[in-house]
């Protein structure tokens, strides 16, 4: 655009930004007559008509329909074309940084948006129409403030609700984690490992992949809580559980099972991979020389023994830990510090 044209109108828009206001604030009906003799009170270029108004606004005398007229009646050239193709391109002018301004609010604004951007089109189509540009002013007047309201209230609206969203969240999740958490080792509880096991199978029988359940227990248990106390039995558990973690692959779930019984699915492995892993565990805890601490009396050699089952078409979740737990049983039965698969 010509910057002169460019210049000229955003003058315009400036003039309108004032009229607008002061024509609210003076409860003058948006008529094309009084938007001319507001526009030129503004401009200040009819100096009686200024002084007129000017007394009105200082005897507080109310802008009443018979002193509009007397105010329209005092411009020198009342040429309403000419001041509705000005009054146009204000308007034109004041939607286009209008509406520019609501889309970079976003989404919240899409609707006033709209509308005023109906508006600016229709002004468009006939830009130079007094009675239609005087319309569009009075909507434009009342979009305007319905919009700021609207705005304001939805922000409020929106700042509240995401701050309640976010508190929301947090405390699902924090319910979510207690409900699948086992609180002494911070393992997955019997809870998620059943939820997950009956994923696992679902998966591994629609892929047609291998999923292996390993099954672990602590070895002559009992006795480490009869010699040293079940806080140091608590201690031992969460070691075992430790050693799992650090053990299990990023796929792999890792729960305690019971007291001191403990799972781990590990899906898409071989019989090789699952077992291997499973001694890897054994091995890491009959090596570690726990001892008490502060006295570091030696709370004696800890073992598991452990059983590994692959997962058969058909199988249901019960049938697959059953399956872990005769090879667990074998274990036992076999001289325990060992691990079977069946
Ligand atoms: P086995 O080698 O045959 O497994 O012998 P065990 O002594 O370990 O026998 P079992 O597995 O039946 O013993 C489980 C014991 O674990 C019984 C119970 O007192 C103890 N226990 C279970 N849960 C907890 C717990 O959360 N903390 C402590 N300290 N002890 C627990
Ligand atoms: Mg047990
Ligand atoms: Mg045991």
């Amino acid at each position: 655009m010509d910057p002169k044209i460019e210049q000229a109108i955003e003058l315009n828009a400036e003039h309108l930004r004032r009229i607008l206001p002061l024509m609210h604030q003076h409860k003058i009906p948006a008529t094309p007559e009084n938007y001319a003799v507001w526009y030129h009170y503004v401009l200040g270029d009819e100096k009686a008509l200024s002084a007129r108004i000017d007394q009105a606004i200082a005897g507080q005398i109310p802008f009443s329909g018979q002193l509009n007229e007397e105010l329209f009646a005092l411009l020198n050239s009342p040429d309403q074309h000419l001041a509705m193709a000005r009054i146009g391109e204000q308007l034109q002018a004041l939607l286009r940084e209008t509406s520019g301004a609501i889309s970079a609010t976003g989404e919240r604004a899409r609707s006033y948006d709209d509308t005023l951007q109906r508006l600016h089109s229709d002004l468009d189509d006939s830009p130079r129409q007094a009675a239609s540009g005087m319309e569009l002013l009075q909507a434009v007047l009342h979009e305007t403030s319905q919009m700021r309201s609207s705005l304001q209230r939805m922000q409020q609206d929106f700042d509240t609700k995401s701050q309640e969203m976010d508190q929301l969240k947090v405390e699902l999740e924090q319910v979510r984690h207690r409900a699948t958490t086992d609180p002494l080792t911070g393992l997955a509880n019997r809870t998620a490992f059943a939820e997950r096991l009956e994923t696992l199978i679902a998966d591994a029988a629609r892929n047609a992949t291998p999923l292996h359940l390993l099954m672990f227990d602590i070895d002559h248990f009992k006795r480490v809580n009869d010699t040293h106390g079940h806080v140091i039995g608590d201690k031992v558990i969460r070691f075992v559980a430790k050693t799992l973690k650090e053990h299990a692959c990023d796929n792999c779930l890792a729960a305690r099972y019971g007291g001191e019984e403990f799972t781990l699915l590990y899906p898409a492995s071989s019989l090789e991979e699952a077992t291997a892993l499973a001694e890897g565990i054994r091995h890491t805890i009959r090596e570690a020389r726990l001892v008490r601490t502060g006295s570091r009396e030696s709370i004696g050699q800890v073992t598991i023994s452990g059983g590994v089952a692959g997962y058969r078409p058909d199988q249901d979740p019960t049938d697959l830990i059953q399956q872990a737990d005769e090879a667990l049983y074998a274990a036992k039965h076999g001289g325990r510090d060992r691990i079977m698969v069946d």
